[in-house]
């Protein structure tokens, strides 16, 4: 199906002939403007169930291609370029050099849902720009983003403890983003919680982030959570091929570079 919607055209697509005279008729300048056909070789037939696989990404197929989600989308409205349709078209037929062009900006979803509300056959497409950041992600296309660290940081917890500790996951989150503890913003919020708790919560706080305190009897519980996630994960890995892409980017290593990294 053409799309034709102008900012999708590449500007190096676009070609024009200063000088051309067709049949007599001077066509220079803006009236020889062409665009030039793409031609991809490299689909990825799998991308869509790769997608489908993931948290948010199960009703992919479902799109018609309406353009609704765009024409509602928050981020939309500010960059034109970040365009739900478009993306779930390409994943849908499999352009992903295409959809690895976009890779930089489609994190930027601020999961408003706006999108979803407007879609009229329940694609979810909050749920499929989620699973396409995870998707990039999980394929090495771009790093871990500072809300899929806070995610690890707060489930890893969560699990292990069966709470939540506000200071602890602060700092977690702080110590895999790179961040230093001291931070102007944290000092201030930190001295007007002093200024207007009362002692003994702040005494349970205090505690709280030292001893990690436990739900009791959690153990069985985290146990099958665990499992639960284990099992999950590795069907996303073999969804989406990773351990046998592992495998093929160690094959291609060059016989010198194994024998150096050896
Ligand atoms: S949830 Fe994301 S894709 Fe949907 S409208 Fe909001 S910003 Fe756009
Ligand atoms: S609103 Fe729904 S059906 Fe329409 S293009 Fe977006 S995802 Fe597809």
């Amino acid at each position: 199906m053409p799309i034709h919607e102008e900012h999708l055209i590449r500007p190096e697509n676009l070609k024009t002939h200063e000088d051309l005279v067709i049949d007599g008729i001077d066509v220079s300048g803006h009236w020889s403007t062409f665009i030039e056909s793409r031609v991809v070789t490299d689909y990825n037939e799998a991308l869509e169930e790769e997608i489908a696989a993931l948290p948010g990404g199960e009703f992919i197929h479902r799109c018609w291609q309406c353009g609704s989600c765009t024409n509602s989308c928050t981020v939309n409205a500010i960059n034109p370029d970040f365009n739900p349709r478009y993306w779930i078209y390409l994943i849908r037929v499999g352009m992903e050099s295409e959809l690895l062009r976009d890779k930089d900006i489609i994190w930027q979803c601020v999961s408003c849902n706006k999108c979803t509300y407007a879609c009229p056959r329940d694609v979810v497409p909050e749920g499929v720009m989620k699973a396409t950041a995870h998707w990039l992600e999980l394929k090495g296309h771009t790093p871990k983003s500072p809300s899929m660290l806070f995610d690890e940081e707060f489930s890893e917890q969560v699990i292990e403890t069966g709470k939540i500790e506000e200071g602890r996951i602060i700092r977690g989150f702080f110590k895999r983003t790179g961040q230093p503890l001291m931070q102007d913003w944290l000092v201030e919020m930190a001295k007007r919680l002093v200024a207007k708790l009362p002692v003994t919560l702040l005494v349970k706080m205090g505690l709280a982030s030292v001893l990690r305190p436990r739900t009791s009897g959690w153990s069985g519980a985290r146990d099958a959570i665990q499992e639960y996630v284990d099992e999950k994960q590795a069907e996303q890995r073999k969804a989406l091929r990773l351990d046998e892409l592992v495998e093929i980017a160690k094959q291609e290593v060059k016989p010198g570079q194994q024998a150096a990294a050896e």
